[in-house]
């Protein structure tokens, strides 16, 4: 099963593994061979595994624990609200405290006008909320034909049927069908699909492609374009600048609904509180999750514009709702987890002196002989391998990201690859003598990568 191990309760843990747990995202084969990495404690920006190994994770679990691991408030916000009330649902005409004063945080931290929380439990969920609730609004409006959303390739919705038909990964969608009614235009992927236009001309292109489709369909059926700020899962894609202020030209021109999925840029991600705010957009839904409470319980939701609201009261039954819609202890969580951001100033600190130190070693990585392009925003950074650097072109098949992580873990060092990129997004606490550690272990698994491809 695995290599060596130097304590014994690994192999049993992964025997568990093998004979019991169906791992999300894995491929089970290879799963069973080498057996997973068992992560048993974690605190600030590391984790340890039960071999001992210090890691830092430089993914913030999955884009998630913003104010960092071990922070003692979080779990006893946990442990008080669950004393308190540990459930309680916030269906027909019943709702509870921390529910209640949560949506008003976050509405005082959401964009001008956009003042409505619907809670769920994922950000899956918050974005299945949104394909009924669009196509709900429509319908109100007395246009029940505006059903149709156009998403992205390569954007990255969750994985529930309806996030994974609004995302565009060709793999979920090989695996359970999608959604009719739901469409996918180019993404803003310059270093891997820009050709020879420059960043700026190839983000007018792919925002074009929105109009075109939205003219391909017809405007009377379109209810919606749903997109990251910056793609998370795609590969930290920071759009070209030319790309959004495009998109909010041809969205003015066309009455179609904007969502913002905000699951990973939300939440300070990129310095502000949104997403949204960092670009100038203004989004009419927005779907959170993740950074909400950092990770610690799971919760998502879809902050919701006055001006969809306003339609929805005039709506009767609204007919979608979670068990767990508003838990109270997540409530509770998140609350005391926006308390943290706020009070400890943590966007600040990230936007006026972690975030540009980071852009600024990360890109010191771009001399290296593997990388044809280091990018990022706030505490997102990507950094593309390639063979040749002038010409962009990849090591086909070589499956040079995955042994770029797999250096990285046995160095102490968590890296994600998609692909041949290799992406990052730190917990939004790490301090600048981390970002050296980090930049200094990502070096180091480069070379050691570049050893191994290139002999
Ligand atoms: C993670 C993610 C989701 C899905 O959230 P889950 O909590 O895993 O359901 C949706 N959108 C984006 C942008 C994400 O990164």
């Amino acid at each position: 099963m695995s290599k060596q191990v130097s304590n014994p309760q690994t192999l049993e843990w992964q025997a568990l593994s093998n004979d019991h747990h169906l791992a999300p995202f894995s491929d089970y084969k290879q799963l069973k061979e080498k057996g997973p990495r068992i992560i048993t404690k974690a605190d600030g920006v590391y984790l340890w595994d039960s071999e001992g190994n210090k890691i830092l994770d430089g993914m913030a679990g999955l884009w998630c624990v913003a104010v960092g691991y071990g922070r003692d408030e979080l779990a006893e916000a946990a442990s008080k609200q669950m004393k308190e009330l540990p459930f309680y649902n916030t269906f027909f005409m019943t709702a509870h405290p921390p529910v209640l004063e949560l949506a008003k945080v976050i509405a005082d931290i959401a964009p001008v006008g956009m003042n409505h929380v619907f809670f769920t439990g994922s950000g899956s969920e918050g974005n299945d909320t949104m394909l009924r609730m669009v196509r709900h609004y429509w319908a109100i409006k007395g246009q029940p034909q505006k059903k149709v959303i156009i998403g992205r390739i390569n954007g990255y919705h969750g994985s529930t049927v309806a996030g994974a038909s609004l995302g565009g990964m060709q793999g979920m969608h090989d695996q359970g069908g999608l959604i009719p009614d739901i469409v996918h235009i180019p993404q803003p992927y310059w270093f891997g699909e820009g050709g020879d236009m420059t960043p700026d001309e190839f983000g007018i292109w792919a925002a074009e492609q929105l109009e075109k489709k939205i003219l391909e369909v017809g405007e009377d059926r379109v209810a919606a374009f749903i997109a990251e700020p910056i793609q998370g899962a795609g590969g930290v894609i920071i759009p070209p600048d030319s790309y959004w202020p495009k998109i909010r030209e041809i969205l003015a021109k066309y009455d179609i609904l904007f969502v913002a999925d905000e699951v990973i840029c939300g939440f300070g991600r990129t310095g502000e509180w949104f997403g949204s705010d960092y670009y100038g957009n203004s989004p009419d839904l927005m779907t959170i999750a993740k950074g909400l409470t950092s990770g610690y319980i799971p919760m998502g939701g879809l902050i919701v514009s006055d001006k969809v609201a306003d339609v929805l009261n005039e709506g009767g039954d609204f007919n979608h709702g979670f068990t767990y819609s508003g838990h109270p202890v997540a409530a509770a969580v998140a609350l005391e987890n926006i308390r943290i951001l706020r009070e400890e100033k943590i966007l600040e600190r990230v936007r006026e002196e972690t975030a540009p130190y980071l852009q600024k070693r990360l890109r010191e990585l771009a001399d290296h002989p593997l990388v044809g392009e280091v990018r990022g925003v706030g505490l997102l950074g990507a950094i593309e391998l390639v063979k040749n650097k002038q010409t962009r072109e990849r090591f086909e098949g070589k499956g040079v990201g995955m042994i770029c992580r797999g250096h990285c873990f046995d160095n102490g060092l968590i890296m994600r690859a998609v692909g041949d990129t290799m992406i990052i997004s730190p917990p939004l606490v790490i301090s600048k003598a981390e970002i050296d550690e980090l930049v200094a272990k990502a070096r180091k698994c480069l070379d050691l990568t570049a050893r191994a491809v290139l002999g």
